[in-house]
């Protein structure tokens, strides 16, 4: 709560990139899903900035964004406990970002870590955009646009909020108090590798997928990465060389891990014994998920309406900040 007696303001956004995954279940969903009843929470679909990267393919955009969002209600987003809508139906978003875009200096963006680690990583791609340098911004406005009190980020987004307050902060300073400034929500964000040991990506080809069927599940996590030490299955390991291990270490009881660990040490069990006593937790967890997706999935409209009602509980927040952002820059509107 606020010294005002209100719930805190959370905003957080998920770029549209089809169905999700575990890692996004168990690195930010299920965070979300524990934040609704406690804050005043925003989750929106992030397809504008999908653009910052993917801008010579915007063609299926839409049908992520609905394949998406049914992953977020089945997770347990309820859109009776928080707002849920689209970046692209508000135009306000742009608007403020084009406002912010006159007072944000270059080199800020320019510093931002995840540009040049991006720009690096999606080589394949000409990212000598201004669009691309200046997503922090379109981000800024995403968040200053509801006046977030928090915005829920693992610890290696911290400097993306950091820029925010800047931006905030740089704003209220040329034309008067109008934007607070938000603090990041550290999320506890468990390490989730993919099959092959990699992070768990849609690129990488090695995601387990939350609608995955459980057979398919325990045939890709029975061939998943191991401590390569283990080459025999007399070769002792070590857990925390071990890929899949990060999985046992979320799903496994303490004694389950006290028996995984020993047995891994003495090579007193092999490695797909081992992987099963995790497996049986990931099926278990996401029957229901598959369930209720399907379920879902089978309500003709349902996304659609569900975003279209969200998008217009945001739009009169966000009309209201336009109101004072545009009075405070003495602009017409
Ligand atoms: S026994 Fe288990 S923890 Fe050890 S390497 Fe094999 S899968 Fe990993």
């Amino acid at each position: 709560m606020t010294s005002a007696g209100r719930k805190k303001i959370v905003v957080s956004g998920m770029r549209p990139t089809g169905k999700l995954h575990l890692g996004h279940l168990l690195g930010t969903l299920r965070n979300w899903v524990a934040l609704q009843d406690q804050y005043d929470c925003h989750f929106f679909v992030a397809d504008w900035h999908v653009l910052t990267t993917d801008y010579e393919k915007p063609g299926k955009v839409p049908g992520f964004v609905d394949e998406m969002v049914l992953d977020w209600l089945a997770a347990g987003l309820d859109p009776e406990r928080c707002v849920i809508f689209r970046q692209s139906e508000l135009l306000e978003h742009a608007e403020l970002a084009l406002l912010f875009g006159m007072i944000t200096p270059v080199p800020w963006l320019e510093r931002n870590p995840t540009y040049k680690e991006q720009k690096e990583q999606l080589s394949d791609r000409d990212l000598s955009t201004y669009g691309f340098l200046g997503y922090p911004v379109l981000q800024a406005a995403d968040i200053l646009l509801y006046k977030a009190d928090l915005v829920p980020v693992g610890v290696d987004q911290v400097p993306h909020v950091e820029l925010t307050r800047e931006i905030a902060r740089r704003f209220n300073h040329l034309y008067g108090d109008v934007l607070p400034e938000p603090q990041a929500l550290l999320s506890p964000t468990p390490k989730v590798p993919g099959t092959d040991g990699r992070k768990m990506s849609k690129s990488y080809g090695n995601a387990i997928w939350l609608d995955e069927e459980p057979e398919s599940i325990q045939t890709r996590l029975g061939k998943m990465a191991t401590d390569p030490a283990r080459v025999r299955r007399t070769d002792p390991g070590d857990p925390e060389l071990c890929p899949a291990f990060n999985l046992h270490k979320v799903y496994c009881t303490p004694e389950e891990i006290e028996t995984v660990t020993a047995g891994c040490k003495s090579a007193g069990i092999g490695c797909l014994d081992c992987k099963k006593i995790m497996i049986k937790h990931v099926v278990a967890d996401l029957a229901p998920h598959r369930e209720r997706r399907a379920a879902l999935a089978a309500r003709t409209g349902y996304v659609r309406d569900v975003l279209a009602a969200g998008t217009e509980r945001a739009r009169a927040i966000a009309r209201r900040t336009m109101v004072d952002v545009r009075d405070a820059m003495g602009l017409a509107g």
